[in-house]
């Protein structure tokens, strides 16, 4: 059942999502159809968009999304903002399909970099009904252990950077998103990589994968 409120809500996410006027092949990457998990702190944003910038391909960030539809103070947005503070996940209906919509624009087409997403195993599910040559190609997790992850966060200013939040993501992303990288190591598409270091050294270290 889609209301027409839930619809205006998928229309502003993915006017939200950043698009590439021009698709290009991603040559060079690891893979077309790329998934960056890990906790967070790990790099996988950053790395995301410098995968995204050189071979090409959309990145897709929902808790980039997220933000900024509450920061424009969107529907989406005062909807996702209570537990994005609290650092709990945002429910799989509010980030699911508009994610999917989003892989389905024309400039996505050759090829994408999902960083964030899917962080359940109701998310993985869903993106693995897509036809098979339009899935997930390699699932790149980025491993950081806990102190790496304060010390790197204790650095930046987000509103959802808060020590006791924090707290709560890497408990989130270990209920709900190691089960996710179960899913996908049963598939054999799962690559780690060591997130410590330089993002010069991570960053290849990935693109050695
Ligand atoms: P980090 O990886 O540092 O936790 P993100 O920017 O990826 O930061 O996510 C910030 C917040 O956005 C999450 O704590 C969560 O509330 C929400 N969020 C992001 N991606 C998802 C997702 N796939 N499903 C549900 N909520 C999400």
């Amino acid at each position: 059942m889609r209301s027409i409120k839930y619809l205006g809500m998928v229309s502003t996410i993915l006017a939200s999502l950043p698009r590439r006027s021009k698709p290009s092949r991603p040559d060079k990457s690891l893979a077309r159809r790329l998934v960056l998990l890990g906790p967070p702190g790990s790099g996988k944003g950053t790395h995301a968009e410098r995968l995204a910038a050189e071979p090409g391909g959309p990145h897709l960030p929902p808790g980039d999304m997220l933000r900024r539809a509450g920061a424009a103070g969107s529907e989406l947005g005062r909807r996702a903002a209570g537990f994005v503070a609290a650092g709990e996940l945002v429910p799989d209906e509010l980030v699911t399909e508009a994610v999917l919509a989003r892989l389905s624009a024309p400039d996505a087409a050759d090829g994408w970099i999902l960083d964030g997403f899917p962080r359940t195993v109701g998310q993985a599910r869903r993106l693995g009904e897509l036809p098979e040559d339009r899935g997930v190609e390699l699932v790149l997790v980025l491993e950081v252990p806990d102190e790496t992850v304060f010390e790197r966060i204790a650095g930046r200013r987000r509103e959802d950077d808060d020590p006791a939040v924090v707290r709560r993501r890497i408990d989130v992303y270990r209920k709900d998103t190691l089960p996710v990288l179960a899913h996908y190591d049963r598939l054999g598409i799962v690559r780690r990589v060591d997130g410590t270091g330089a993002p010069g050294e991570v960053y290849e270290r990935i693109v050695a994968v």
